[in-house]
């Protein structure tokens, strides 16, 4: 099988993305390989390729028991026999997991660094076919990354163990010269081919300021991503719950995440954000890694992280999928002293010497100093940051705070209420056309056999396009003012009240940046039914809904809209397993949505 062929039949995919052909073609040369990239960027495949077309198995060396079940789980959804290893499971599993490896039942095998000189798994590996030895996250293994793993200096040794050398691969999404020079080092990479590809996220808006109440900033952006998913990331466990104890008597959709909570509340309301049953998280720096949700529209920072890294990377669990998405830190002074005191009181680490200890404490100030320099820079944000992972931006990025301003929003609080008030006198029993037509003042056949031209909300929005019509009515299903109902007819939510009787504003976000016109327009509204569709396949199934299909596959769909299951089949990330799976649910409710003439 070739590249080309294993591309399309186990992802989905036509064409590879900047960077992967590279590194792919690298590891099936049989060359060690180490590929940064940046969150998003699609490292998964650059293994998962060549696992799939090499004889024998690849070991995945993973950090976390959150990321390998979901990198694991997303295999098994497009076909691809995996399996995961570490201590979430029961020795009797681990067990079961060894002789079907040993059977030779799987392609790749994703490990923790803790397990892999363990016996067991020694045993195991001196009776597999190993191809392909791969680090993930491998900036773990320095010092000078931020997530230092001491066990993941023992990968080295354990490829030294193994009897026949297989190709070793690394992957991480920092950057820094350093980091890179130890991975390569540690790991004793053997003249590794290496790619680092731009660190820039174009689809990323980037905003620092320094508001006089933090809250109210919060309040503010949050209203105005009204609908979205999104984490709001706070400094430690206490801030955490105070914010999400405010957020939650209030009218938002939220949850939290910290290392306090009971494992299984963690895992219930990480799957409550996974799964888009509430809008946001407010967490810890301990939510994340394992996140691969690829809608997340907003990353809000309620206090600034210890170093640019950190930053870059929970920043960057925003538009994984490459949809425009934000990016705001709010800035203040008690946070240098929060971070100060965490350089100072730092976690037992029995594994240091004090030497290294102390110079751990250093290298940690040096990069808290580059991350206070980029709230206060006067420049461009992105430039600030490609610098510091050295690279260059020619110019200004336009797509940052300092270049564009803060981000703007429109009052549309009184067209909400002309929406809202029709739907409320039209007794909630119609569906979005006979709505807008109602407030555009048309006189179909309907309309008037219902009476609602006499009605007083008739043609209130009549000098509006009935395209604007649809967008803000879809805007309120969005925001969550407005609900259908099996019938499709629309009915007003318990958010609506406030909008409707009291001074609640409403405030619709002003695209930053034009998308591209050539493009095939999503229609938003099929794409609010797919996704929740996707979201009840994603229950039904006890699975991550993006495994379902991702937003950014769901999106192709609401803009391609499929018929038949050749065209469903050309949808990116459509894979032959997915289409038996869930194609014909797909296709049906985007031919009835097409048939009700959207
Ligand atoms: P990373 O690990 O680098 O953060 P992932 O491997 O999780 O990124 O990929 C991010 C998203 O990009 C996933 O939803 C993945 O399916 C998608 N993706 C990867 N490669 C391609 C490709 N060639 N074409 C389209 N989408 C891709």
């Amino acid at each position: 099988m070739d590249k080309f062929t294993a591309l399309e039949r186990f992802f989905g995919y036509k064409t590879f993305r900047e960077g992967q052909e590279e590194l792919i073609d690298s590891i099936l040369s049989g060359r060690d390989t180490l590929g940064v990239m940046p969150t998003g960027g699609g490292k998964s495949i650059c293994f998962q390729l060549p696992a799939l077309i090499f004889p024998g198995v690849t070991i995945v060396v993973s950090p976390l028991i959150s990321l390998m079940k979901d990198q694991v789980t997303a295999l098994l959804q497009n076909g691809i026999p995996a399996v995961f290893i570490n201590r979430s499971m029961t020795d009797e599993a681990i067990r079961c997991a060894y002789r079907a490896a040993v059977r030779g039942e799987y392609k790749l095998i994703y490990v923790a660094p803790e397990r892999i000189l363990s016996k067991s798994f020694t045993d195991l590996c001196s009776m597999l076919e190993i191809s392909i030895v791969c680090v993930d996250e491998a900036h773990c293994v320095s010092q000078w990354g931020h997530d230092f793993r001491p066990s993941y200096l023992d990968i080295a040794q354990f490829v030294e163990k193994l009897e026949k050398r297989p190709v070793v691969c690394a992957f991480t999404a920092t950057a820094t010269v350093r980091v890179r020079k130890d991975i390569e080092r540690l790991l004793q990479l053997r003249k590794p081919f290496v790619s680092v590809l731009g660190f820039d996220r174009p689809n990323l808006y980037f905003e620092v300021v320094k508001p006089k109440n933090k809250l109210v900033a919060l309040r503010r952006y949050l209203d105005l991503f009204s609908g979205k998913s999104g984490i709001v990331y706070c400094s430690s466990r206490k801030k955490t719950d105070e914010v999400f104890d405010i957020l939650s008597a209030e009218v938002y959709s939220v949850t939290k995440y910290h290392a306090g909570l009971y494992r299984r509340t963690r895992k219930m309301n990480q799957e409550l954000f996974t799964n888009d049953e509430k809008k946001i998280v407010v967490a810890t720096n301990a939510f994340g890694m394992g996140i691969d949700k690829s809608d997340v529209s907003f990353v809000i920072h309620y206090n600034m992280p210890g170093d640019l890294e950190s930053y870059y990377q929970e920043a960057g669990r925003a538009g994984r999928d490459g949809s425009e998405a934000y990016c705001i830190l709010l800035y203040g002074h008690e946070d240098i002293q929060i971070q100060r005191y965490f350089i100072d009181h730092p976690e037992e680490n029995e594994e240091l010497s004090r030497f290294e200890a102390e110079r751990l404490r250093k290298q940690r100030l040096e990069r808290l100093g580059a991350m206070i320099d980029y709230c206060e820079t006067e420049g461009c944000l992105r430039a600030y940051m490609l610098r510091y992972f050295g690279e260059k931006l020619k110019g200004r990025c336009k797509n940052c705070s300092r270049c564009n301003g803060e981000i703007r929003s429109v009052d549309i609080t009184l067209e909400a209420q002309k929406i809202l008030s029709c739907v409320a006198r039209m007794k909630e029993c119609e569906g979005i056309d006979v709505v807008a037509g109602v407030l555009k003042g048309e006189k179909t056949q309907h309309i008037t056999e219902c009476g609602y031209e006499k009605l007083s909300t008739f043609g209130l929005l009549s000098s509006d396009a009935k395209s604007v019509i649809y967008d803000l009515i879809t805007y309120l299903l969005f925001c969550g003012c407005l609900c259908e109902d099996e019938n499709k007819a629309l009915h007003l939510t318990q958010k609506a009240h406030p909008v409707l009787f009291s001074s609640r504003h409403i405030r619709r976000r002003e695209e930053v940046r034009k998308r591209s016109s050539d493009a095939a327009p999503v229609d938003e509204r099929l794409l609010l039914r797919l996704r929740s569709l996707q979201k009840l396949i994603a229950k039904r199934e006890s699975v991550p809904a993006f495994t379902v299909f991702t937003d950014a596959t769901l999106r192709s769909m609401a803009a391609l809209k499929p018929k038949t299951q050749g065209e469903m089949l050309a949808v990116p990330g459509v894979t032959a397993n997915k289409m038996k799976k869930y194609g014909a649910a797909f296709l049906r409710l985007i031919g009835e949505n097409i048939e009700n003439g959207a």
